[in-house]
């Protein structure tokens, strides 16, 4: 085996355990290629928090079934670890099935395929230590993740995650640093701290950090400009989050804070460990912040009894909150988790229903907030050209995309590029999505 191809789906922790993945294999020896026609080693690394997100890799496996042949199969992440040693059988031309718990053992799990093993399994969760390499390879030149906690020692009724990520395990600060400090120097100037509960970081060395010190403290790395991090755990966010926000300008002023529901029923009954009150009291404290934090969320609809009142209640909340942007979902029942049995499962159509409403009334809060900044100056910084319009895709601290065209450097040329710049963008128009304009120069 010399070369291989990854895909890989689900959140944005997955996309940096893949860059993790392939930087591991890289030492190795191997050479990433651009299709799965031209690799010995296919990897998929999966995502299980939805159905229709675990049916994804199934459906790339069957187009392998007979075509595969001289191939070597691996599925990694959530499925892998959800579904474990069962996907042999319901795949066999899969010979490793390994959960993000286990990447640690990559090397010497390739090893064991290379001498023909075709059953190889990462399976243990019992993994005091977060996956810790040198080798990562990272997809883009200006914008580093960084995982600082793997795991979750939650257990919201409807998710997955506990079971296919294990439980916490936070990396020491002084490792932390060293990495952003190590990007700096490569030239990266925006980090974003990455955890299935960010904030619930808490450094296992004697420097004991809690999450808002590492934040400062990365903040405060030479030559870093912007600083991000997702997803916090509203049960964790504490108001000394907000004060390093304030005190320091390159800490994005832009928090994810996942409220799933606007009723604290559903709240109790998922687990969620806060009220909508002690959820408003976070939004309060950002709300009354030196600086305009943009807030946006995570809503799950059709919850097992979600009535009406609840959905509404939901509703109340967008108009209450007036978030900048949401991930919405419709529940889907996931394996092993407190709510698969629940009664009172809410049928498809009414989740649809419900979606579209939610999704709807959304739409509309987004036009008219970014309606609200079109005269307004906005800093962006480049992360690439958009042939198609001519314009460059900018991003504001805010996490908004601004796209926008510059008098002097309309479109790239001869290998140079604004990546990587940032900009004062006067924003002159707006939609639901995304902002555009026109640089200040
Ligand atoms: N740890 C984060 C938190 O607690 O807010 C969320 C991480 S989870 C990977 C991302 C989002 O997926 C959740 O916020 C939730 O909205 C959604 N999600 C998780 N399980 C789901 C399920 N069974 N059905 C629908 N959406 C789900
Ligand atoms: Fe899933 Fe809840 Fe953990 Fe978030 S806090 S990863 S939603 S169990």
């Amino acid at each position: 085996m010399q070369t291989f191809y990854i895909e890989t789906f689900g959140c944005q922790m997955n996309a940096h355990d893949s860059e993790k993945v392939i930087g591991t294999l890289l030492s190795q020896g191997y050479t990433q290629v651009a299709k799965p026609d031209q690799a010995d080693l296919v990897l998929y690394n999966t995502c299980s928090i939805r159905d229709k997100a675990e049916q994804k890799v199934f459906h790339r496996l069957d187009e392998f079934k007979r075509s595969g042949q001289g191939k070597v199969f691996g599925v990694l992440g959530c499925v892998a670890q959800q579904e474990g040693e069962r996907i042999f059988e319901r795949a066999p031309h899969v010979s490793l099935v390994a959960g993000s718990a286990s990447y640690a053992r990559l090397p010497e799990m390739l090893v064991q395929l290379e001498s023909g093993n075709r059953r190889v399994t990462g399976l243990s969760l019992h993994n005091d230590q977060a996956f810790d390499t040198p080798f990562t390879k990272r997809d883009n030149p200006h914008r580093a993740y960084i995982t600082i906690i793997e795991g979750c020692d939650k257990s919201c009724a409807y998710c997955v995650v506990p079971f296919t990520r294990g439980p916490e395990r936070s990396r020491t600060s002084a490792s932390v640093l060293n990495e952003a400090r190590e990007l700096a120097r490569m030239g990266y100037i925006e980090i974003q701290l990455l955890g299935q509960n960010v904030n619930s970081y808490r450094d296992p060395s004697p420097a004991a950090l809690d999450f808002a010190r590492l934040l400062r403290a990365v903040g405060q790395v030479d030559g870093i400009q912007r600083v991000r991090f997702t997803t916090s755990h509203p049960r964790d966010f504490v108001k000394d989050i907000i004060d390093a926000i304030d005190e320091n300008p390159a800490l994005c002023n832009h928090v994810h804070l996942p409220v799933q529901s606007g009723s604290s029923n559903v709240l109790a009954r998922m687990q969620r460990l806060y009220t909508r009150d002690e959820y408003m009291r976070r939004i309060e404290w950002m709300k009354n912040a030196r600086r305009d934090i943009s807030i946006t969320t995570d809503i799950i609809v059709g919850f097992p009894g979600e009535t009406e009142t609840d959905f509404e209640q939901t509703l109340e909340l967008l108009d209450q909150v007036e978030y900048d942007s949401l991930f919405s979902f419709k529940y889907s029942r996931r394996p092993n988790t407190a709510a698969l049995d629940l009664e009172d499962q809410i049928g498809e159509q009414e989740k649809s229903r419900r979606l579209a409403i939610l999704q709807e009334k959304q739409r509309a809060i987004q036009v008219r907030r970014n309606s609200d900044l079109i005269g307004k100056l906005e800093e962006a910084f480049v992360e690439g050209y958009n042939h198609a319009t001519g314009q460059w895709i900018g991003r504001t601290t805010q996490n908004r995309t601004l796209n926008f065209v510059h008098p002097h450097f309309p479109a790239p040329r001869e290998g140079a590029s604004l990546a990587g710049t940032s900009w004062n963008v006067r924003v002159t128009r707006a939609g639901p999505n995304s902002l555009a304009g026109e640089v200040v120069v």
